[in-house]
């Protein structure tokens, strides 16, 4: 039998934070991941504190961006890779009144001052661009290529053998007083961060996760555009090979992981409303957000089963969020510190009678 503290279930943006934390901090641990549909894989892996559609500030975002920087700067040491990519992101304007409210906030809301330029033409120059109103520059914002970073922790737990690639098999899950037994691993607890997939946990099933199926592209496009995001109805991001990401769909009733001719309809139209060029679509893939009913994580402990750990509900924002919630659940688990009652499972516990 072999002992550790933790089992991980899942290695998305969330469970791999999770193994990074447990590993500076020398608790040992196995992850367990079949691979089943990945959301942190296909993500555009944007992190930006600025709500495009309101323009309003994220919850927590000065601290979440904070912690990010931390957290990717350490992936990056440790795994001898560039993943950060620091550029700005430009929301294009509809029409006046949405730069006049841009301006306003820029000016006078404590909290967007940093985050909002008050230059609206920067994209003047690039003339595949069609902006007649102007475009906002959200400051502080970037993206983590997730899909690499991913890839290149599985291998790394692999080579250390801290990886087992199965599905987690519920059947063979004994808990015994206060410690748990997996096949031959005796676990003090095991922390479920399987995504959308946690629907089909028997211990958390109950959760109000609801599905949010996105897809997106990878484009080709002959157009000169910025080191930049740029958002218009959808948003085009450059990516390391000289193609572009194109994102995202949002759909909530048609929740399965199938690519649709609609959506690359839909995003292609998207990004032609403010690009003068032709795109051409080389890749598509879909995926399923875990978001929350009030939209927030979900972190904490079983009501009844102390060693069965949730973190999941990452939403839309899993690489802002799963830094700074990582360190919460592991301060609570190891330091009896509290969770943010925002964030805590215990707000939905009695979703498990
Ligand atoms: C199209 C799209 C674009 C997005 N863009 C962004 C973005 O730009 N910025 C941003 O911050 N967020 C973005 N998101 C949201 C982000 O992807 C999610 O918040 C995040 O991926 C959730 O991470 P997770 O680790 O909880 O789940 P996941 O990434 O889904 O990982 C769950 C893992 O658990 C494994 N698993 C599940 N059940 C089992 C089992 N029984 N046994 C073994 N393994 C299991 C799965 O194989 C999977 O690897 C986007 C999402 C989508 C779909």
């Amino acid at each position: 039998m072999k002992k550790v503290d933790y089992i991980i279930v899942g290695q998305g943006i969330a469970g791999t934070c999770m193994a990074l934390k447990l590993l500076k901090e020398k608790k040992s641990f196995f992850v367990i991941d079949n691979h089943f549909h990945k959301a942190s894989a296909i993500a555009a892996g944007i992190y930006n504190p600025v709500v495009l559609k309101r323009f309003s500030i994220v919850w927590n975002a000065a601290k979440q961006i904070e912690r990010l920087r931390e957290v990717f700067t350490d992936f990056e040491q440790l795994l001898n890779k560039k993943y950060i990519y620091n550029f700005p992101v430009y929301r294009i304007f509809n029409d006046e009144q949405e730069k006049k409210t841009w301006l306003k906030k820029a000016t006078t809301h404590p909290d967007l001052i940093d985050y909002l330029s008050t230059d609206t033409q920067q994209l003047n120059d690039f003339l595949s661009i069609k902006e007649p109103i102007g475009s906002g520059e959200v400051l502080n914002t970037g993206r983590i290529d997730l899909t690499n970073l991913l890839q290149d922790f599985k291998n790394y737990l692999d080579e250390n053998n801290l990886f087992l690639d199965e599905k987690f098999d519920f059947d063979l899950l004994k808990i015994t007083g206060d410690s748990t037994n997996y096949k031959d691993i005796e676990a003090e607890r095991i922390i479920f961060s399987e995504g959308y997939n946690i629907l089909n946990n028997p211990y958390f099933k109950n959760l109000p996760i609801i599905g949010v199926k996105g897809e997106v592209l990878k484009v080709k496009t002959n157009a000169v555009l910025p080191e930049a995001v740029v958002k218009g109805k959808e948003f085009l991001m450059p990516l390391e090979d000289g193609n572009y990401f194109v994102g995202a769909t949002y759909d909530r009733d048609n929740v399965n992981y199938d690519n649709t001719t609609e959506a690359k309809d839909y995003l292609v139209n998207g990004v032609k409303q403010f690009l003068n060029d032709e795109v051409e679509v080389i890749e598509q893939k879909a995926s399923i957000r875990p978001t929350v009913i009030d939209r927030r994580p979900i972190i904490g402990e079983h009501p009844t089963i102390k060693q069965l750990i949730c973190l999941n509900g990452m939403g839309t924002r899993g690489t802002m969020l799963a830094p700074v919630m990582v360190d919460k659940l592991y301060n609570f688990l190891e330091h009896n510190l509290p969770i943010d009652k925002e964030a805590d499972i215990a707000r939905f516990y009695n979703r498990f009678n």
